[in-house]
């Protein structure tokens, strides 16, 4: 079988980003941040806009990981309903951390406002739509405990979702008026201009290598140069490697891949999503699904380890298609490219300080657009001095997965095993 050509739709279609380039030189700085995705940039924006010496690593080029390959879906909450966080946190700290994670898709859309990022942004909702009657009670329940803390979430009627969708597949489901969508690329390149603006400084293929004590706090080393800084941000989520292995096994990189199908003709492009919500079913496998600013259909599920995807990879991603859109057979499919999602054991993000003056945020378990824009935040305040207690999210202990090496083993075989099972219960035609 051949190998795809991979390039993402967001490469081809977003705007310019910086000029940057490799770091070469020793320099001292407020902050050292390492990585360049949301998590990174986010911080790195508060922190120089606060007036912090900031400088920013990243290894790979601008937007080459999950924050420039993603879905573009901004949406609200992480997997945990409401009313389960408070259990979890307590009564005072879980209605903080409700409140939080409830705010995210804020963050998003006030940074771009503010900071005049051009990233097709819209606020138009997201959509959780039911692939069997048996997931609507879990829906509706979660629908009444959004409501009840006065956020617009609303369980939709099989008709409704069908017009909101364009799709006869789904039973039902949720509407949620917090959540949007953005040309992810462009808001990583559009953060990263921001951060210059305020005077931060930002490298590309920049890998740090070595992450030292020394006088004053850290040196970060990279294969031509150096940064020394009295703090240091991790933010290099599923792509963390041997530079802090016990923070590596704190999460599991599944795999993620993504399709976009040619425009589609005029005469079907008002039925597909035609208020322009972005849409992640209710499958064991999830499939999530959103338009862009040029009339495709973006189309994303679990995707593979295999280092050189193959057309036999992408027929789920095909079949998904015709499956959800069968009006949309025959149409092509124009870009196929993935990435890399981190989940965590308990499902939740996680922010961290590993050692004084050295931080870390990670694990957004496929809800990073919206996540990592306030962990950056919250990152940043934490630097400037805010106690942690008044963070409104906790600050825990790093606890590395059992067992971690054999994750991809466990990941191909769960994703095998759910497969079966959504085939299994897909109605049949
Ligand atoms: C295919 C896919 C689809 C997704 N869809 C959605 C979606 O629709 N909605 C949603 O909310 N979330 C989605 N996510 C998740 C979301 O993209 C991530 O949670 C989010 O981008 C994480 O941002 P980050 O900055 O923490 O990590 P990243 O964007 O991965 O950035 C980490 C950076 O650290 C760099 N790095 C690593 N090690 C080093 C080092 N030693 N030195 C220097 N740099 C280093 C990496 O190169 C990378 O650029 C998706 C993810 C994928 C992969």
């Amino acid at each position: 079988m051949s190998p795809l050509t991979l390039q993402s739709l967001w490469s081809a279609t977003a705007i310019a980003g910086p000029a940057t380039g490799e770091l070469t030189s020793s320099r001292r700085a407020d902050v050292v941040i390492i990585g360049a995705g949301y998590t990174g940039l986010s911080a790195a924006v508060h922190l120089a806009e606060a007036g912090r010496s900031v400088v920013v690593l990243e290894s790979t080029a601008l937007g080459e990981r999950a924050s420039g390959l993603n879905g573009g879906q901004v949406i609200a909450g992480v997997k945990h309903d409401p009313d389960q966080l408070q259990r979890m946190f307590g009564e005072a700290r879980g209605a903080r951390y409700v409140q939080t994670v409830a705010r995210a898709p804020d963050t998003v859309f006030e940074l771009i406002g503010r900071l005049g990022i051009e990233c097709d942004a819209l606020r138009s909702g997201w959509l959780q739509p039911a692939a069997s009657e048996e997931a609507l009670p879990a829906l509706a329940a979660r629908a009444e405990q959004w409501r009840r803390r006065g956020d617009r979430v609303e369980l939709v009627s099989r008709e409704q979702m069908q017009r909101l969708t364009g799709s006869q597949r789904y039973c039902g489901g949720l509407f949620d008026a917090r959540g949007g969508t953005v040309q992810p690329l462009s808001y990583v390149r559009g953060l990263a201009h921001a951060v210059l603006r305020f005077g931060g400084e930002l490298f590309t293929h920049s890998p740090v290598v070595r992450l030292a004590r020394c006088a004053g706090g850290y040196r970060a080393e990279t294969p031509r140069g150096e940064v020394t800084a009295s703090t240091v941000i991790l933010a290099t989520n599923a792509y963390t490697g041997s530079l802090n292995p016990r923070l590596r096994r704190t999460v599991v990189a599944v795999p993620s891949f993504q399709v976009a199908t040619a425009p589609i003709p005029s005469q079907l492009r008002s039925q597909i999503l035609p208020g322009g919500q972005a849409a992640s079913d209710t499958c064991r496998l999830l499939r999530y699904f959103r338009t862009d600013a040029g009339g495709r259909l973006v189309m994303g599920t679990r995707g593979s380890y295999a280092a050189a995807p193959t057309a036999h990879m992408a027929r789920h991603h095909y079949q998904a298609v015709r499956e959800i859109y069968p009006q949309l057979a025959g149409l092509d499919f124009d870009y196929h490219w993935g990435g890399f999602v981190a989940m965590t054991a308990d499902h939740l993000p996680h922010l961290h300080e590993l050692a004084p003056n050295l931080l870390a945020a990670l694990g957004y378990n496929g809800r990073g657009v919206a996540m990592a824009s306030v962990m950056g935040r919250l990152l940043a305040q934490r630097v400037l001095g805010m106690p942690a207690e008044e963070l409104g999210f906790p600050v825990t202990a790093v606890h590395p997965i059992r067992l971690h090496a054999f994750s991809r083993l466990g990941v191909r075989a769960t994703i095998q095993y759910l497969r079966l099972r959504d085939s299994l219960e897909r109605p049949r035609r």
